[in-house]
């Protein structure tokens, strides 16, 4: 499991580098165009951290959440806006619930567990709820998504396939919303037409995720 999570997390930053101008320019038209460049910087100080080689833990599955809680605390530090400590939150949360867990468990259930932590930290720190044109809008589809898939026995390149695909609709399913939340529901009615940037990173970071599983 540690080796799929550092291939995920290289692969996430390479993405989000290469598509943190795109971010940039959904977050000008509803917030503060900072949004591609809190997470390149995000990223590419995990990128730095891996670079200083694996965590010590005993046993794979803990190695993976110890390594999950470091990135975590690396974006809270250096992402900034509401998506730093939201994600940061959401990565420490999944590494704590990897940490705990029996790693006899099938991974698919380890990697559910894990990202429905994740989803409970983003929504009790941000109070959001699907529907207000947040990242939960790709998140919380997901997550239900990969669950379905699991539940009829599916394996983790299945799984995560069904999840990226949830999170790209859920992104783009954002367009029409009315933003209640963060900085863009201080635009009310003119954040209607426009693509959340949060969302749209949360479905690059799953893509990466069902990409980096099925190269295992
Ligand atoms: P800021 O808005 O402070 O500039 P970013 O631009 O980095 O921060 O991130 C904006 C994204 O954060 C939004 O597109 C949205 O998806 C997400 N976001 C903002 N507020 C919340 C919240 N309360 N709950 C969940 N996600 C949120
Ligand atoms: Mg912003």
């Amino acid at each position: 499991m540690f080796d799929a999570l550092d291939r995920w997390l290289r692969l996430s930053a390479e993405r989000i580098h290469e598509q943190a101008s795109g971010l940039t320019v959904l977050d000008q038209a509803i917030g503060d165009g900072d949004h591609g460049i809190n997470m390149d910087r995000g990223f590419g100080a995990i990128l730095v951290q891996l670079g200083a080689g694996a965590p010590d833990a005993d046993g794979d599955v803990a190695r993976a959440g110890t390594a999950l809680k470091a990135a975590g605390r690396t974006l809270i530090s250096t992402v900034g806006g509401a998506a730093g400590p939201l994600y940061g939150t959401a990565f420490m949360r999944a590494g704590t619930a990897l940490v705990g867990a029996d790693p006899s468990v099938v991974p698919g259930e380890l990697l559910l567990t894990a990202f429905e932590a994740s989803i409970g930290g983003i929504a009790g720190l941000g109070k959001a709820r699907v529907g207000e044109k947040t990242m939960l809008d790709a998140l919380v589809p997901a997550m239900d998504a990969g669950r379905k898939v699991l539940d009829a026995g599916s394996d983790p390149a299945a799984i995560t396939r069904a999840m990226a695909d949830a999170a790209e609709e859920g992104a783009i399913a954002t367009i029409p919303l009315l933003a209640t939340k963060g900085r863009a529901s201080y635009l009310g009615e003119r954040s209607v037409g426009h693509q959340d940037p949060g969302a749209t990173s949360a479905a690059i970071l799953l893509r990466a995720l069902a990409d980096a599983v099925a190269a295992a």
